[in-house]
């Protein structure tokens, strides 16, 4: 049972490294870790090798290292709550890392609470359709004359934790950056039509621990803020709150205030954008190359002002950190 009020935490994982390859302060390692450690199983979204998402089960840390890092598509989930069930009757440890509507569906599923289970949720701002994300990469493919072999959603490591700027790697060893499919992630005519109605747009989340980027850091514990990624933690109840206890000694932690760390996700659903309908009309009768100027903002300025960014904080590394 959910408390009325989530207690709420800053979190940032002790290991660097960990760090850098999770998308905000580390958590979700921190969490599985300790699942996997005591012989458990964990469960979570990894990106297949054509770039769709797609949740598996992980048996070691090699498996789960892969879903670390933000897809920003929905996942597709197959057998997934069956398999769970079955790890739980076999009186297996689990945990299930997902976004709430998933974690939702999974207890609805299981009908009964489990003394093994432990539920992750993400703060979720909706998920875009994984048709215009093929068609962005086929573009970008054909723009480049070349293969995509990596992509990062999110680049932290160029870019920086507060940074949004998506990078694609190419066979030649050739990369790019971009801002498009974030763009129309954003404006929201891309989100799934349920993402509009969304019922965990709110503080009460299905999770026992919730999970977010901390937005809103520098007002709650502006200390934490290195622009190397802080795990905003909404612990929701008792199972939330011990397995939080068992990790404390992996993680630099803060007890934080509610309203300082509100961002939109935790408030409302975002409405559906007026030229939602405009939007697919266009993407299923013109070329992406006109969707990304027309709805995403492509424009060989921005692509500068990226590469610009990119080459400041280089320098930036090399000057302060002697990186
Ligand atoms: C679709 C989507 C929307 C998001 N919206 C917000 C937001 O509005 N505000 C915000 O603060 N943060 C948002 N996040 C990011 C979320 O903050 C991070 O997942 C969280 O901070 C975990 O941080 P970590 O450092 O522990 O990361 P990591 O170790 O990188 O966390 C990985 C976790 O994300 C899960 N995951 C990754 N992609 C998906 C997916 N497509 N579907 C389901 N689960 C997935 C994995 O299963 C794993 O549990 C979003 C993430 C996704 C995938
Ligand atoms: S916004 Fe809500 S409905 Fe959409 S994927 Fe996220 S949790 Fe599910």
């Amino acid at each position: 049972m959910n408390w009325k009020w989530p207690k709420v935490y800053a979190v940032r994982h002790k290991d660097e490294a960990i760090r850098a390859d999770s998308r905000s302060g580390g958590i979700f390692t921190a969490l599985s870790d300790d699942v996997l450690s005591n012989g458990g199983v964990v469960y979570g979204c990894v990106l297949t090798e054509d770039f769709a998402a797609m949740h598996i089960r992980a048996e070691n840390v090699g498996e789960r290292n892969k879903m670390r890092g933000s897809k920003y598509v929905q996942s597709k989930l197959g057998n997934t709550f069956k398999n769970v069930k079955v790890d739980l009757d076999d009186q297996k440890n689990v945990l299930f890392s997902g976004t709430s509507c998933q974690v939702a569906g999974l207890k609805k599923y299981l009908g009964k609470e489990y003394g093994n289970l432990i539920c992750v949720d993400i703060v979720c701002h909706g998920v875009p359709s994984k048709k215009v994300w093929g068609a962005y990469l086929r573009w970008q493919e054909q723009k480049n004359s070349c293969k995509i072999i990596n992509v990062d959603f999110r680049n932290k490591k160029d870019f920086g934790w507060h940074e949004h700027i998506e990078t694609l790697y190419f066979e030649n060893g050739k990369s790019t950056n971009s801002r498009i499919f974030k763009t129309l992630f954003y404006r929201h005519m891309i989100l799934r039509p349920s993402c509009y109605e969304c019922l965990y747009k709110s503080v009460m989340h299905p999770g026992d621990i919730t999970i977010a980027d901390y937005w809103g850091i520098d007002k709650a514990a502006p200390e934490f803020d290195d622009n190397r990624g802080v795990s905003l933690v909404l612990v929701n109840n008792e199972v939330g709150e011990k397995a939080l206890e068992q990790i404390k000694d992996k993680l630099f932690w803060k007890q934080t205030k509610l309203e300082d760390s509100l961002q939109p996700p935790l408030e409302a659903p975002f409405p559906k954008p007026e030229n939602r309908e405009q939007f697919w009309y266009d993407f299923k009768n013109k070329q992406f190359e006109y969707i990304s100027k027309k709805y995403g903002d492509y424009r060989l300025w921005n692509d500068l002002k990226i590469f610009i960014k990119k080459i400041k904080r280089k320098i930036r590394k090399v000057v302060v950190n002697g990186e």
